[in-house]
């Protein structure tokens, strides 16, 4: 069951960005609606908690399939929902297809554990679903979140009802008819439509058990304390500002294409985005040189064309947050090396559209806003740096800790480097890459649990200790 209408007066107006057009209007569900979501996900629980994890894996697998046959489908429609390219649609709607494919995997080998105890006596756990979880999505990656989200937590037995951001609501309904063509029991994956009012609503619902989130930090720190007046447990994924590192001995090609990898993907929205790109002064007029060609080289424009790289961003006001970072940038003294201004496509259908050309801002110095902040856009603040030591006290010098880059050919210095950087994915020589069998979350306040990998059983299951006595009871009374 999916849930697109309610009673409140209040329509949500879903834009089509790449134009400046009104795409949808929808209404966001009240009480009445989300409470209806809840109890269609509360009785389908109690059957898909029932079945074996090998049941439940062969419906998740018909899912991925039929995910895999609607691809292009679903890609188009991501685009036209959110405004990336259809390159990156197509690699978001493979990324969701293997999580499910991965967790489908996972979901028959959930197990506890056998402990002896004296006189025969012994103990097990089992490791049993939460019941029904909410979803709360970001709006970057919309079809994408859904799935990781949903994922683990039905391979786990639980139900889920998911809430897309108002921003973006098309794609996690296609992701619920999916999973329901599949044959999910009803209300097994549930979309409600709305914003923070349906989100607030789902977060107190007595009935719902965890709430996974991914969105901002500020947005977290709410849902966390919703979350605590019924205890539930919390995973977020925040946001970031994340550090990238570039030495003295590192391949150059490569360490440039890094630094575009990890800034202007999804038109620079990416939460573990290394938008702090420290480069050794050594190699910084080389550096800077190839990156600036490179970024200026990026297409943009019509994000359904094969050649396109950078689509539209996701609303007109975030394009005038972006382009007022820039601004105060260069107000601090940073350089804009290139881009950082309004982009008119020249096809007349896309003028409206909510384009920027991408940034490279020069001279940044640790204070800047622009280093300090999430920016959420294609802006990259470059840095200079002298020893390592330095640049690690620098990296670490910010209340978040999603992600960090190391670019060099000195293994020992990676691995060094890499065990004092404080984040939760690092990467050695690449950058943004999100294969789903390896845990993804954050340090500090840029979350709380992990999504994807083995480790994501635990945050969607809880343990059940059953112990079994073999003799008489041996009472103290
Ligand atoms: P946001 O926090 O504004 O909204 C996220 C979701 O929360 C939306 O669905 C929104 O409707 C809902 N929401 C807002 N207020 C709420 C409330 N009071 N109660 C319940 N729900 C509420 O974030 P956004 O603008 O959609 O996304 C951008 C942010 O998300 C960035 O900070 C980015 O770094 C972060 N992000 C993090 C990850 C990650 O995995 N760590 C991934 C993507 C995005």
């Amino acid at each position: 069951q999916h849930f697109y209408k309610g009673n409140l007066d209040a329509v949500m107006i879903s834009f089509f960005r790449c134009a400046g057009l009104v795409l949808c209007h929808l209404e966001p569900c009240g009480a009445a609606e989300v409470d209806q979501a809840v109890r269609a996900a509360k009785s389908a629980f109690g059957h898909w908690s029932r079945m074996s994890g090998m049941e439940r894996a062969r419906i998740m697998i018909e899912a991925a399939h039929m995910i895999e046959s609607r691809r292009e489908e679903i890609a188009r429609l991501e685009v036209v929902n959110n405004g990336k390219s259809i390159t990156e649609a197509r690699l978001d709607v493979d990324s969701a297809r293997l999580c499910i494919e991965y967790y489908a995997g996972l979901s028959s080998t959930m197990a506890g554990q056998h402990v002896q105890l004296p006189g025969g006596s012994f103990a097990y756990t089992r490791r049993e679903p939460l019941g029904v979880c909410a979803g709360i999505g970001a709006w970057n990656y919309p079809f994408q979140i859904a799935a990781w989200k949903s994922a683990p937590a039905l391979a786990c037995g639980n139900s889920m009802v998911f809430k897309p951001s108002p921003v973006t609501p098309v794609t996690a309904v296609m992701l619920a008819e999916i999973f329901t063509q599949a044959g999910a029991p009803d209300g097994l994956l549930n979309v409600v439509q709305g914003g923070q009012e349906t989100g607030r609503l789902l977060c107190h619902h007595p009935d719902v058990a965890k709430v996974s989130f991914t969105g901002s930090v500020p947005t977290g720190q709410k849902i966390m304390e919703m979350a605590s007046k019924g205890v539930k447990p919390v995973t977020l994924e925040l946001g970031g500002k994340s550090p990238l590192l570039i030495f003295q001995d590192s391949d150059l090609e490569n360490a440039v294409k890094g630094a575009l990898m990890a800034n202007f993907l999804s038109q620079g929205q990416v939460c573990s985005n290394g938008t702090r790109v420290f480069v050794h002064k050594d190699i910084l007029p080389e550096f800077l040189r190839e990156v600036v060609a490179r970024t200026k080289a990026i297409e943009i424009g019509d994000p359904l064309l094969e050649s396109t790289r950078m689509g539209a961003l996701v609303s007109r006001p975030h394009l005038s947050k972006v382009l007022a970072f820039v601004e105060q940038a260069k107000r601090e003294g940073a350089t804009v090396l290139c881009g950082g201004e309004p982009y008119v496509p020249s096809d007349p259908k896309l003028r409206g559209g909510y384009y920027m050309t991408p940034c490279v801002l020069g001279d940044c110095r640790d204070e800047m806003t622009c280093v300090k902040e999430e920016i959420f856009g294609p802006v990259m603040s470059v840095l200079s740096f002298e020893t390592e030591e330095e640049v690690l006290r620098r990296a670490n010098d910010t209340t978040m800790g999603l992600a960090a880059g190391v670019f060099t050919r000195d293994v020992r210095r990676a691995h060094r480097v890499v065990e004092q950087l404080k984040a939760g994915s690092c990467f050695i020589n690449n950058y943004n890459v999100t294969p789903v069998e390896v845990p993804f979350g954050g340090f500090k306040m840029s979350g709380i649990g992990r999504e994807n990998g083995q480790v994501t059983i635990e945050y969607y299951s809880q343990l059940k200790t059953v112990f079994v006595e073999m003799g008489d009871v041996d009472s103290l009374f």
